[in-house]
């Protein structure tokens, strides 16, 4: 029987856990403050740092949203992160990728302070994850890692391949799993569109991750008998739905479910873990900041 994978059991249980450490910072007065930035009104953009601000409410952070004008100049946006970065109440904050094609991304990154980039993707975090002393485990990777964990996947020794490479998921969850540690210690092979003979090496894997971006591209002839698969992608496809698109992930679940010992969905496996992961960062910030120990799960 092929075990599907409860990423909102398994987040839900991790939001519990946190709502502990939260309210114990609160006591010491200081609750955690998480703000969203979002430059323009791209309707999916929107929709994300709704349920990040919905996320706050329900355990309990301190959640804040600042809109920019997506015409505006960066310098504005740069004023904002200046104030966001000298703000006592905002522990941690996140400007919504993508920001207008006027503004430069990675520049943004760089202005967020980087004890409160709770993304973790400045260069500094993403520093200390590659030197193994992680600041703050970008969400996505660490979501994935917490639901292996869940899920009693042992990574220690196992082959695991990634089918994409980008910043925030492939290469830091690629780097994360090779790192000596309990949920680590695992053999990584990275693949990309580049990558010659995909099926020969997602086949081998014990463990096989797809963040790429297409819909249902690992099919059941890609897997080996026995596989974990964790599905990252969230697509929108054309679909005759209220909404007019479903959402589908990288793997055709159908095929891949016949021959995998354990599926994540899509929706319901590795997106409810971002959201969770980011509420654990922002508790991790406040932390660090008050210098105030908590347990985190
Ligand atoms: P990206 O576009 O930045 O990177 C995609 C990667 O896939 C690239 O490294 C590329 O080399 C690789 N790739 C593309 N086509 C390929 C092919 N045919 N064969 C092999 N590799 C190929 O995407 P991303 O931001 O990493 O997101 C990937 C998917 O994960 C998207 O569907 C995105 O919506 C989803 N996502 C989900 C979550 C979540 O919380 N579940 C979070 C982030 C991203």
């Amino acid at each position: 029987m092929t075990e599907i994978i409860d990423g909102n059991a398994v987040a839900s249980e991790l939001r519990d856990e946190l709502a502990g450490a939260i309210e114990t910072l609160a006591d010491a007065g200081a609750r955690p403050g998480l703000a969203t930035v979002l430059m323009g009104d791209d309707p999916a953009s929107q929709t994300y740092v709704n349920m990040k601000q919905r996320d706050c409410e329900e355990v309990g952070i301190d959640g804040r949203h600042v809109d920019v004008d997506g015409d505006a100049d960066p310098e504005e946006l740069y004023d904002v992160l200046e104030a966001l970065n000298a703000d006592p109440e905002i522990h941690g904050y996140l400007v919504q990728d993508p920001v207008p094609d006027h503004v430069d991304y990675r520049e943004v990154i760089r202005r967020i302070a980087p004890r409160k980039d709770v993304d973790g993707f400045h260069p500094e975090n993403v520093g200390l994850l590659v030197a193994g002393d992680a600041r703050f485990r970008p969400c996505t990777p660490h979501g994935v890692q917490k639901l292996l964990e869940a899920s009693d996947v042992e990574t220690e020794g196992a082959d695991v391949t990634i089918v994409g490479r980008s910043r925030i998921v492939g290469k830091p969850l690629a780097n994360l799993l090779l790192q000596k540690a309990d949920d680590g210690n695992a053999t990584v092979t990275v693949c990309h569109s580049r990558t010659d003979e995909l099926a020969e090496k997602t086949r081998r894997a014990d463990v096989l991750i797809a963040a790429v971006g297409v819909p249902g591209l690992i099919d059941g002839s890609m897997v080996g008998e026995g596989a974990i698969v964790i599905d990252v992608g969230i697509n929108r496809v054309d679909a005759d739905t209220e909404k007019g698109y479903e959402l589908v992930g990288d793997v055709d679940f159908e095929s891949v479910a016949e021959r995998a010992s354990k599926i994540t969905p899509v929706p319901g496996g590795v997106g409810p873990m971002t959201r969770a992961m980011l509420l654990y960062n922002t508790v991790k910030a406040a932390s660090l900041q008050a210098g105030i120990d908590v347990e985190l799960p």
